[in-house]
């Protein structure tokens, strides 16, 4: 499960940033999940829960946003709002898509007290 090392990840850079900034706690991380990440935000919050257990961010409110993705049609050259459970154009219906928007998951905010 890549969710695992993702959160594993976002902690480290938590507390890098804890650290340069001279933060003692963080209220709230806000992390954007891209449609198109392939990450499970549900996986991603109970990941966050085991990995952030036992640390000074425990306490800390994990809020995921999701961001729909774009792709475009390679066929047709149609820009559209990826369906994940419909992958194919709207328009021509056709199924060789390029991502434009939406593969990413970002660190957006730490709020800190
Ligand atoms: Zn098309």
């Amino acid at each position: 499960m890549h969710e695992l090392g993702i959160c594993d990840a976002l902690l480290k850079m938590v507390q890098g940033i804890m650290k340069d900034e001279q933060l003692e706690r963080v209220d709230k991380i806000t992390v954007e999940v891209g449609s198109l990440s392939g990450v499970v935000p549900s996986f991603l919050s109970d990941c966050w829960v085991a990995v952030a257990d036992g640390t000074e961010l425990q306490e800390t409110e994990f809020v995921i946003e999701e961001l729909a993705g774009t792709a475009k049609c390679l066929d047709c050259g149609v820009e559209f709002t990826a369906d994940l459970n419909d992958l194919s154009c709207p328009s021509c219906r056709g199924k060789k898509l390029m991502p434009l928007t939406g593969r990413d998951l970002t660190l957006k905010e730490i709020l800190a007290p």
